[in-house]
Formats: structure tokens, C-alpha cells, sequence
């Protein structure tokens, strides 16, 4: 199971501390929530994120009448479900209707890898797709992507770099249109150093899609690196405030024994995680389902 396999590193940071704590202590007392409480703060689940959760496991354990520690585990697992599902509205589905999903993130988090992953998927379920290489500030990129097109069978619309990202995006959609395209991906640079400058960026983006394609069904995504903890909620703030994200790409699961971060990022920020990366591979990105997730970290 390529799920288990990727939250390896995670299972190690949490479930099997968690394991630890629980079958050996006997009679539910504060303490045993402080251990707690350590754990889940450093596997990156986040302080705000950590107090809401055992917040709602003292009183789920109340009203269950647990007193012993022996009984957490199967609690804790329930508690950490629903709040996962609280943010997470729909799935990743897309294609039933023409479709443009716009890909933001800083360079690195594995953006290019999730597109190329992403066009895949589509394209195996019988839908055309299409990519726009609008990332025009790094040769690097264009080049890259059009790599991963190949590799899937999917055509990169390009310019040279240091052309127009929306001139791109417009050369794209009028393609999309023409062939009626099932749905088109939208790469986009990722430049965080100047929060102003990637505003402005963005925002001509969004003025030509919504000008030469309105009324079409849109998701923008958010690709963060899990491998940077913390550091990808302050990204997801700075990104939220200059686009409108829809749900979240969470790469390299699994890299890091802090995978606890899908729950802050799910609980802190209100943006539904959709699609979670545990491999280099073409087929791993997959779909994030809370009660997969919650059996495969904690089983
Ligand atoms: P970009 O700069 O954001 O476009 O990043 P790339 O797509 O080039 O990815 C950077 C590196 O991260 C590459 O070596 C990818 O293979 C790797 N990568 C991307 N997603 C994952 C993932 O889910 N798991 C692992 N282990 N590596 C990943």
C-alpha cells in the first residue's frame, strides 16, 4: 500500500510514540495529555492545531466514559478524522466540464513533478488535458514541464523565458477552446520574495482567465513541500492572500517523519487538502481521503 508505505517516516514520528504512551499507562490522568501534546507538536501538527485536538479528545473520552489509556488510540483516530474531514469539501475531480487549474507555490516544493502527475491522472481516466508553461521567469521550468509532457502524452504551451505569463495563459486557452480541452493546467512562477510582485503577477493571470474564459470551472492549487513543517503554513498564508486557493498539493509525505503538518495545514488555514505526493513516481500523487489517511498513519 503506497499510502502506508509513504507515511513510513510519519508512523515512526507519531503512531509509534503515541503507541508507546498509550499501552503502557494505565489510568487517564493530565499527564498523559502533556505527553501528548509533545508529540504532536513536534511531528508539526502545530500548536493551535494540537490544543484543538486534545481539546476534543478530553471530552470525547468523557463522554465515551474511557478511563483507561489503553482506550485512547481508537478515540484519538476518530478525533483526528473529523476534524480532517471539517475542511475538506470535495475531492480533486475535475474534467466533467471544461476545467482550468491554475498551479501556484515557490520553486522546489514540487510543483513541475505534481503537474506532470496531475496531467496523468486525467489523461488516464480518458480526458484531454493540456499544459501551459506560464512559469516564464526560469528556462528551467518550461523545460522541465515540457519534459513531463512528453513523458504523459499531453501538449505544453510555450513561450521563450521571460515572455508574458498571462500572454502564455491566453495562447493556452484559445488552444483549450479550440479543441475543446477537457482540462487545462496552468504552471505559474513562484516567486515569493516580493509579496507585491507575485500579487500583481497573479492577479493579470486571473484578469485574462477571467476575461477569455469565464463561466469555466476553476480550481487553483496550492503545492506545498511537507518536508518544510511550519514554514509551508506561513507559504499557504502569503499564497492565500494572493489568490484564491481552492485545495492544497502536499508533496514529499513521504520524506518526513512531520506529516502531522496535513493536519495544521487542514485545521489553521480552512483550505482543504487534496492531493497528497509520497514518491517520485508518475503514479504517486493520490487523492487525500481523511479516513485513508487517519487508517493508514495509525494503523
Ligand atoms: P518545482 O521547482 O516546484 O517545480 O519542483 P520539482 O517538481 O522540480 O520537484 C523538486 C524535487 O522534488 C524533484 O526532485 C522531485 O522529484 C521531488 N518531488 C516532487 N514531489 C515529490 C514527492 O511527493 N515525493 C518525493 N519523494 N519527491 C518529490
Amino acid at each position: 500500500n503506497k499510502l502506508k508505505d509513504g507515511l513510513d517516516k510519519t508512523r515512526k514520528g507519531i503512531t509509534d510514540k503515541i503507541d508507546d504512551l498509550f499501552n503502557n499507562y494505565g489510568e487517564i490522568d493530565d499527564e498523559l495529555f502533556d505527553e501528548l501534546e509533545e508529540i504532536l507538536i513536534i511531528a508539526d501538527v502545530g500548536i493551535p492545531t494540537t490544543h484543538k485536538l486534545i481539546e476534543r479528545l478530553r471530552e470525547t473520552l468523557k463522554q465515551r466514559k474511557i478511563k483507561d489509556a489503553s482506550g485512547v488510540k481508537d478515540v484519538f483516530k476518530d478525533v483526528v478524522e473529523d476534524m480532517l474531514r471539517e475542511n475538506n469539501s470535495v475531492p480533486f475531480n475535475v474534467g466533467d466540464e471544461p476545467t482550468i487549474v491554475i498551479v501556484i507555490g515557490v520553486n522546489g516544493v514540487g510543483k513541475t513533478t505534481s503537474i506532470g502527475k496531475i496531467a496523468h491522472h486525467i489523461k488516464s481516466e480518458g480526458k484531454s488535458v493540456l499544459i501551459a508553461a506560464a512559469d516564464t521567469f526560469r528556462a528551467a521550468a518550461i523545460d522541465q514541464l515540457m519534459v513531463w509532457g512528453e513523458r504523459v502524452g499531453v501538449n505544453v504551451v510555450h513561450q521563450s523565458e521571460g515572455s508574458d505569463p498571462a500572454a502564455v495563459i491566453f495562447d493556452a486557452i484559445q488552444s483549450a477552446k479550440a479543441k475543446k480541452t477537457d482540462v487545462l493546467i496552468c504552471d505559474t512562477a513562484g516567486r515569493l520574495h516580493n509579496k507585491v510582485n507575485l500579487m500583481n503577477e497573479l492577479s493579470k493571470v486571473f484578469r485574462v482567465i477571467d476575461r477569455e474564459y469565464p463561466n469555466t470551472k476553476r480550481e487553483v492549487l496550492l503545492v506545498l513541500d511537507a518536508t518544510t513543517g511550519q514554514n509551508a503554513i506561513q507559504q499557504a498564508k502569503v499564497f492565500n492572500e494572493a489568490a484564491n486557493v481552492s485545495g492544497i498539493v502536499l508533496t514529499k509525505l513521504d520524506g518526513t517523519a512531520k506529516g502531522g503538518v496535513v493536519m495544521a495545514i487542514n485545521s489553521e488555514l480552512g483550505i482543504p487538502v487534496k492531493l497528497i505526493g509520497v514518491g517520485e513516481g508518475i503514479e504517486d500523487l493520490q487523492n487525500f481521503d481523511p479516513h485513508d489517511f487517519v487508517e493508514a498513519l495509525f494503523n
